[in-house]
């Protein structure tokens, strides 16, 4: 069992698997990012995936491509730019009031069509909703290769996309890919990626798509949209602050202290997977490979053990917090600072010391 990505195949039996590329793929070039906007709002994976995508095309020495979907006027141009700001150096954009709504069969005809014509030798995807259902559809459409959740990207010696992801239940990493087909596709789930520093003014180029969509001809239909309440509850994924519990908290009674600190702190709560299937917490507050990813500036875990699957999602914190009564627990091996202390009497204090630390500044700041 390892927590570190798989060596790479060794480059002799890549050679042996590989196949030369058919000439028809040699032509493909370029990094492609699908930007997925939803009515009106860009979802922030895109912009994690601009960032991870130019680091590939640098690779490469090739176009970093931003591709934008949906209905004429629909935010379609203000994605662009972003996707500019991010670091696209180009676009493709496809504009029809077919594409108002999310519906797998315009889109996948849509992003396979522009693949066709335009010819990225890298796709990558949001491990969104929309993005998982798109990228196995498109990647099944072009009958190439996709590795789905990845948890790093590169380019090897030969320039073939090495896509890491977990596998066997998170216990190992493994490294795909895609040797004989084009594009080689890859989804990222939210927060596993960087946002990348937004450089204002930057720009690029427009190339404008059309397909040729029919109404009459797509089954599914959009009769209305119903937002889903529950789903803005919980920012775990982009809180700045993250306190979690996990079975060493020995109830779901005492998550109510991984609750109260978050609250003075202003963060969110979380908790390991033990405690969602234990029914201590709602399946939205989970964190890690099967729950959420984080990227917080400050993640305390009390009472979690650190197992591989919790680990890969909270790695990407500035600061990690442990409070764990075994000091030989796994958490310790990538905590920054560990407290070892029952969690349950120190959760109280601690919570109580930072309640009296920002009266007192609330207090300064009004006397001053
Ligand atoms: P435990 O491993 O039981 O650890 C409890 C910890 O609390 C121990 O370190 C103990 O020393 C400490 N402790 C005990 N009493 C106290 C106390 N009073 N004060 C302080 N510390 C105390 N897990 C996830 O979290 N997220 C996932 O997304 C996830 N996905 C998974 C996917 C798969 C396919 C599989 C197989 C497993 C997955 N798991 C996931 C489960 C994971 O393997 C671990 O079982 C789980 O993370 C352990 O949860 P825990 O740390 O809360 O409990």
């Amino acid at each position: 069992m390892s927590d570190t990505p798989a060596p790479a195949a060794p480059a002799s039996s890549r050679a042996a698997m590989k196949k030369e590329l058919p000439e028809r793929f040699k032509a493909y070039k370029n990094v492609w990012v699908m930007v997925e906007l939803e009515r009106g709002q860009v979802h922030p994976v895109s912009w994690e995936l601009i960032g991870e995508g130019r680091k590939l095309a640098d690779k490469l020495g090739v176009e970093l491509a931003a591709v934008v979907v949906g209905a004429p006027e629909a935010g379609t141009r203000e994605a662009i730019a972003e996707g500019f700001v991010y670091g696209a150096d180009l676009a493709y954009l496809v504009e029809n009031p077919i594409l108002a709504e999310y519906r797998n069969e315009p889109y996948t005809k849509t992003l396979t069509d522009l693949v066709d014509t335009h010819k990225p030798e890298i796709l990558l995807l949001g491990a969104t909703n929309l993005g998982r259902d798109l990228a196995g559809s498109v990647a099944t459409t072009l009958l190439t290769g996709l590795t789905a959740d990845c948890t790093e990207l590169t380019v090897d010696a030969e320039k073939s996309l090495a896509a890491t992801r977990p596998t066997f239940g998170g216990s190992l990493l493994c490294t795909i890919y895609t040797l004989n087909t084009r594009p080689q596709m890859a989804t990222v789930r939210p927060r596993v990626m960087p946002t990348p520093t937004r450089q204002e003014g930057r720009t690029g180029r427009v190339v404008e798509h059309a397909v040729d969509l029919k109404e009459e001809s797509i089954v599914t239909k959009v009769l209305s949209f119903l937002p889903d309440r529950a789903s803005h509850r919980s920012n775990l994924a982009f809180a700045d602050v993250v306190v979690a519990g996990g079975l060493g908290l020995q109830g779901a009674e005492n998550l109510q202290l991984v609750r109260a600190l978050a609250g003075v702190l202003g963060g969110e709560w979380g908790c390991s997977r033990p405690c969602v299937q234990k029914g201590w917490a709602p399946a939205e507050r989970q964190i890690g490979q099967t729950g959420k990813t984080i990227r917080p500036k400050l993640y305390i875990a009390a009472g979690i053990s650190g197992a591989i699957q919790h680990r890969v999602g909270v790695e990407g914190a500035d600061l990690i917090v442990a409070i764990n009564t075994d000091r030989k627990a796994p958490i310790l091996d990538f905590a920054h600072l560990a407290v070892a202390t029952d969690a349950i009497r120190f959760l109280p204090a601690l919570t109580e010391a930072f309640r009296a630390r920002v009266s007192a500044h609330t207090s300064d700041r009004l006397a001053g």
